[in-house]
């Protein structure tokens, strides 16, 4: 019997695993139910039970029996859960594609799609733009110049701009833009925010969700003939107002508003709309020709009605709509500047009253009205993918790269400081997240270029990029010490450190984005089940709503059975029998990425069961899955890119830090989610099928650390993969070619001071003339002595010289330098 029971649990174990159909569970079930009865003798309440089974078994198989008796309770008990829906709620689920999100969401993932999907690569002319254009524009503008000098970019970068088509990128060549891809568009950002934030900034926003990206996708013929060949030359500088000083994160609840109603325009009288607005936080308003404005149109007199062929049903409200305003027009207030954290970039109000606009403004044309939050929801996708995590990543790897060559170059207790151990963890978190970040920023580029429009991936790497490249920054800064916080043009961190909340609270505010957008969002699209059910209880006709709800049901029934069984299976066994796409030490991470994949899928199905619609207000375990989540995307990424990079067996230690650190952290966040969970029974039981043997995934260890700290600190073809495509001036005196100069010394001096220090113990050399002591006497001694020779030296005097330069910090007269700008400036100086 025992045997029998051993064999009927494996059965079980193997049907809810491969999830097999009703029948195959109703064969497994009767094989065991008979021999129970046989085993019982035939007892009367064995025989009760198989009477039970076989009742159920035909209501189960027989759909339109299972559709009375289950479906239509469940579907009406599914109705009252769900929490209520908006219209811009559930527009803003709709929109957007599932691609990768939707491989996880299934708890095994198909790896060779992944790795087959095409790597991203620039076309031989997009190169060009990057190695000259975007090479010409970074070389005319720094940091320090403008956030100091110009308050903004300088008049001649902003008119190289123009005339170079960086505001027409997304724009197609047939309207005169460059027409580059999304990946291309990534690259360009990305180098110009590892030279000045506000040169990435002027450049991202009329690239990112704006004028140009809602043309191309919803202008009528005249618009965009109108507008973006203006738009790609630079001859209109666009902006883009949604927020509200009431409505923020809350965007759908401005209150800024348009009332259709007749009006005299161009000396007509035409149908038209009075709109009012105030808007803040506008980047490019101050300088802006052409406004994109969001408001909520209203229609009070019915005046859309049977004059538009889409009359809106009659409605008053007719929504949220996007018109374009020349900013030129009447009654538009463009305001002063707002000074978001010394990043310079233009960026301020603007405010209208009953500023009367024709409804052709409306972008799309009239039919269009009330379709604005739609078409900012469909078109976020694309952009949040691009800007910020673009210029996150950018200032990451100038964080790397400069901060890395410094740890080599600064010297303390006779030691360069990047060899203590302490400062190896910070620079092993700078290494292993940049090439995390660099993977997830080209794969998500790759996948818009494929023409997905990766809504729950977009804010998944807005949200984790920025966070990493906040850490990154923080963690240079300390690295860096007083040259970080001097201020200055020798400073290449300090203005990065003030700047890098902005990212995190811009294109949807970060804290909301992990706690509301990411699991909440992604839940309901990427889930295979959930949104057949949802379009099921939307359903109007009560019977195919029964149809539709039954099929999606069961589906879900079986693969949360599934997930169950595969949970415990792979924790039984650390995933060891998974397959994988490659061999190797990498195919761990493949078989841990997958048994990872499993366990969220079902505890995201636990936690939906239990929590429901609550989920939506318990915004922490919403937080949590959403983490989990991110963190399989982050990792797929790593191993897209080690593929696509040809897997460099030098670049793996990034690879294996940046992925087991990402799997601690998934390990904690399903520890959070367990500890918390509603109901500690099943808290229980899920912790037994998730860590069946103890919890796994460790913290990376400090001899990974350690390697992937060293790889920062000397140059290396690995070190270039990992800050490829960041700016590396040619000018020998800028701060970062110093800096590239200083650590090539270090490098070839280290055996020269070897020589000299092992001269010292054999006591050859004088005591006194101590490295660091007094180094050009002391060189002179060794020379003398026979220990080094005179090139050797020099070699030495021209390290010494260089890192002199590294080390030094900017200072300024007692009022900064303010009497002596005004006195270049006499029109300020009177005022
Ligand atoms: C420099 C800069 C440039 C900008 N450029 C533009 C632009 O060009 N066009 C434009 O229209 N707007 C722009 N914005 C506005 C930007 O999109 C908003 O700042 C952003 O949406 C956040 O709104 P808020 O600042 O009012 O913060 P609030 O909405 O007040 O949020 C404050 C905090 O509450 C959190 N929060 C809010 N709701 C929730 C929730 N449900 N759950 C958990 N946490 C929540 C947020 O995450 C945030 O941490 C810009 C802002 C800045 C600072």
């Amino acid at each position: 019997m025992a045997l029998f029971l051993c064999v009927a649990v494996v059965a079980l174990l193997a049907l809810a695993y491969t999830a097999a159909p009703g029948w195959l569970w109703t064969i497994f079930g009767a094989m065991l139910l008979a021999e129970f009865t046989r085993a019982s003798g035939f007892h009367a309440a064995m025989l009760a039970v198989d009477a039970l089974f076989v009742l159920v078994a035909i209501v189960l198989l027989a759909p339109p029996l299972r559709r009375v008796l289950i479906t239509r309770h469940a579907l009406a008990w599914y109705r009252r859960i769900l929490p209520p829906m908006s219209q811009t709620e559930r527009e803003a689920i709709d929109a957007g594609t599932v691609w990768w999100d939707g491989d996880l969401f299934t708890g095994k993932p198909d790896w060779k799609k992944l790795l087959a999907s095409p790597a991203p690569r620039l076309t031989p002319e997009e190169q060009s733009f990057l190695d000259n254009e975007a090479e010409e524009l970074c070389a005319m503008t720094s940091e320090w110049e403008s956030t100091q000098i110009h308050q903004d970019i300088s008049p001649q970068a902003w008119q190289f701009i123009k005339d170079n088509g960086f505001l027409g990128m997304i724009i197609p060549r047939e309207y005169g833009g460059r027409g580059f891809s999304a990946y291309m568009h990534s690259q360009v950002i990305q180098k110009l925010s590892t030279r000045a934030s506000a040169l990435a900034v002027s450049v991202m926003v009329p690239n990112s969700l704006g004028p140009a990206e809602l043309l191309l996708n919803y202008g009528t013929d005249a618009q965009k003939n109108h507008y973006l060949p203006r738009l790609a030359k630079g001859l209109e500088i666009p902006c883009f107002g949604l927020t509200n000083p009431h409505a923020g994160s809350d965007a759908a609840a401005i209150p800024d508003h348009g009332i259709v109603c007749r009006g005299m325009w161009e000396g007509r009288e035409v149908l038209g709309m009075r709109v009012t607005w105030e808007k803040r936080y506008i980047t490019l308003g101050p300088v802006a020709t052409l406004l994109g404005l969001a408001f909520r149109l209203y229609d009070p007199d019915h005046l859309l009605s049977g004059v538009y062929e889409n009359a809106h049903g009659g409605r008053e409200d007719i929504g949220i709509t996007c018109a374009l305003v020349p900013t030129h027009t009447p009654g538009v207030n463009i305001g002063r500047r707002h000074f978001p954290l010394n990043a310079v970039f233009q960026n301020g109000p603007n405010w209208g009253k009953d500023v009367f606009m024709p409804l052709d403004w409306i972008i799309g044309g009239p039919h269009m009205a009330g379709q604005g939050w739609r078409m900012l929801m469909e078109c976020l996708a694309a952009g949040r993918s691009i800007s910020l995590p673009s210029s996150s990543t950018g200032v990451t790897k100038l964080a790397a790269r400069a901060t890395g060559a410094y740890a080599r170059v600064r010297n303390q207790f006779k030691t360069p400081i990047g060899k203590f151990e302490g400062i190896e963890e910070p620079l092993a978190r700078i290494g292993g997240h940049l090439y995390m970040m660099d993977a997830a920023r080209r794969t998500t580029a790759a996948a818009v270029d494929m023409g997905e429009k990766p809504s729950v991936l977009s804010a998944i790497v807005k949200y984790h990029l920025t966070e990493r490249g906040r850490s990154t920054v923080n963690d240079a800064m300390d690295i860096l010490g007083g040259k970080g916080i001097c201020l200055g043009p020798n400073n290449f961190m300090g203005r990065a450190y003030q700047q890098i909340p902005i990212a995190i609270t811009v294109e949807g505010a970060n804290i909301l984005t992990r706690s509301l957008i990411i699991f909440g969002q992604g839940a309901i699209r990427c889930h295979p089940w959930v949104l057949r059910e949802m379009a099921a209880v939307r359903e109007a006709d009560p019977v195919r709503a029964e149809v539709l709800f039954d099929a999606a049901l069961f589906g879900h029934i079986r693969f949360s059975l599934s997930m169950v069984a595969r949970a415990f299976v792979l924790g039984v066994f650390n995933g060891n029998f998974l397959p994988s796409p490659v061999g190797g030490p990498v195919k761990r991470h493949y078989q841990h990425l997958t048994r990872l994949s499993t366990d969220f899928a079902m505890l995201a199905d636990f936690c939906m069961l239990f929590m429901g619609g609550d989920l939506k207000r318990r915004e922490k375990m919403s937080a949590r899955l959403g983490d989990i989540l991110s963190l399989l995307y982050l990792c797929s990424c790593a191993l897209k890119r080690w593929h696509d990079d040809g897997s460099p067996e030098e670049d793996r230690p990034l690879l294996d830090w940046s992925i087991r650190s990402a799997l601690f952290d998934a390990r904690r966040a399903i520890d959070g989610l367990l500890a918390n969970f509603p109901s500690p029974f099943v808290a229980w039981l899920l912790w037994n099928l998730v860590y069946p043997f103890g919890r796994p995934f460790h913290h990376p260890s400090d001899d990974l650390g350690h390697r992937v700290a060293r790889l920062l600190l000397e140059p290396s073809a690995t070190r270039d993969r990992l800050t490829e495509g960041m700016y590396l001036p040619k000018s020998a005196e800028e701060p970062i070619a110093v800096l590239e100069a200083a650590l090539t010394a270090a490098i070839q001096t280290e055996a020269i001071e070897r020589k000299i220090r092992a001269a010292h113990k054999a006591g050859t050399l004088k005591a006194g003339a101590e490295i660091g002591h007094d180094a050009g006497a002391e060189a002179e001694a060794a020379v003398a002595t026979g220990v080094i020779s005179a090139a050797e030296a020099g070699a030495l005097a021209r390290f010494a010289q260089l890192r002199d330069e590294v080390i030094r910090v900017d200072h300024f007269p007692p009022d900064f330098g303010l009497s002596e700008s005004l006195q270049a400036d006499p029109k300020r100086a009177a005022a």
